[in-house]
């Protein structure tokens, strides 16, 4: 993938690796070979199971691995290489380039503090704005995130809030930093599903309001379906499958992706969905040759155990699979799009 200069991220073959603390061998890649890209104000879904890398690639495009981690590979932000950005740059990426939504806003909101503190304290410290100018655009965000009678809540404390009604402060809080790209890492899980649709809804408007991008992690397909325009399918600290939602149905190619799409109840029974494939997917430290997918796929064969699949053009979408063409018996010169 070459350097694409309208992208507002742009991450290219990176790879990630990292000592397993409890064996004494060489670092493991926790990621591998990542590639893709964001517009302005698109939104890029990031969809796995747990430790398929979707948190890991957000950390790495804020520069939050740990210490020991080495990295390969380009991250780009509005053209500028994040991996060699240090002091003020840095700096600057992280309090208003980039917003970070966590699942679980209550391990990220100081309890003791009011809400207004909260959502003020980096205006007044880091930006030099005063304290009744912060307070009255903190009291606006508030009303763009869906909180009636901000004045009462900026007085309230964290305990004194739902879940729900937290992760909008969470939201506000980013938005008052005016990032141009929110990256949302499961940031509905914890939440009821009614309030669920809500956050999602306040997202959704907020990414075509104001023009933010947007990186949606998420381990369910059907809501990054529902809110982005492209979605990445990862497994095994690869992305193994990548191309525009609304193609996904019809057009999924790789066989964890058809997994995915198979397995999709049809009453809502979260928790099953993505066990119904069989086998247990690789632990982080568990990198071996071949296809990382090969213990579980029903259409593995030998090449898939000694050599690792490279993304290529398969339906319009980017796959990381040997065998799409015997899989989805289309001959090699009716491929579209090419390699
Ligand atoms: Fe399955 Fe082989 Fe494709 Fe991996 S490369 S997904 S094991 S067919
Ligand atoms: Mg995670």
């Amino acid at each position: 993938m070459s350097a694409d200069t309208r992208a507002l991220l742009e991450i290219e073959n990176l790879t990630v690796r990292l000592a397993d603390p409890a064996a004494d061998d060489a670092p493991k890649p926790l990621l591998e070979g990542i590639s893709l890209s964001l517009a302005p104000g698109e939104a890029l879904g990031l969809v796995g199971e747990s430790g398929s890398g979707k948190s890991m690639t957000i950390r790495a495009a804020t520069r939050l691995l740990p210490p020991r981690a080495s990295v390969e590979g380009a991250i780009r932000f509005e053209g500028t290489d994040v991996t060699r950005m240090s002091g003020p740059a840095l700096r600057a990426y992280r309090d208003t380039g980039v917003g970070m939504v966590f699942q679980d806003p209550r391990a990220h909101i100081n309890p003791t503090r009011r809400i207004g503190a909260f959502l003020t304290e980096a205006l007044v410290r880091n930006r030099g704005v005063g304290r009744r100018e912060a307070t009255a655009r903190a009291a606006a965000v508030l009303g763009e995130v869906g909180i009636d009678d901000p004045a009462r809540r900026l007085r309230q404390y964290p305990h004194e809030l739902s879940g729900g009604m937290l992760q909008r402060v969470m939201i506000a809080s980013v938005l008052l930093a005016e990032p141009r790209l929110i990256l949302a890492d499961e940031p509905t899980t914890a939440l009821d599903v009614t309030i669920q649709s809500e956050v999602v809804g306040i997202l959704d408007r907020l990414r075509r309001d104001r023009g933010i991008g947007m990186v949606f992690i998420t381990h369910d397909l059907d809501l990054a379906l529902a809110v982005c325009g492209r979605v990445a399918v990862m497994y095994a600290g690869r992305i193994v499958e990548l191309r525009d939602a609304k193609d996904l149905h019809e057009r999924a190619a790789h066989p964890y992706t058809l997994g995915l799409l198979g397995s999709r109840p049809s009453i809502d029974v979260r928790s099953a969905r993505l066990t119904a494939i069989p086998g247990r997917p690789r632990g982080a430290f568990e990198s071996g040759p071949g296809c990382a997918f090969a213990d579980r796929c029903a259409h593995a064969q030998d090449v898939c155990r000694t050599t690792p699949p490279e993304p290529v053009r398969f339906r319009d979408g980017d796959v990381r699979c040997h065998l799409l063409d015997q899989i989805h018996s289309v001959p090699t010169a009716a491929r579209e799009g090419g390699a």
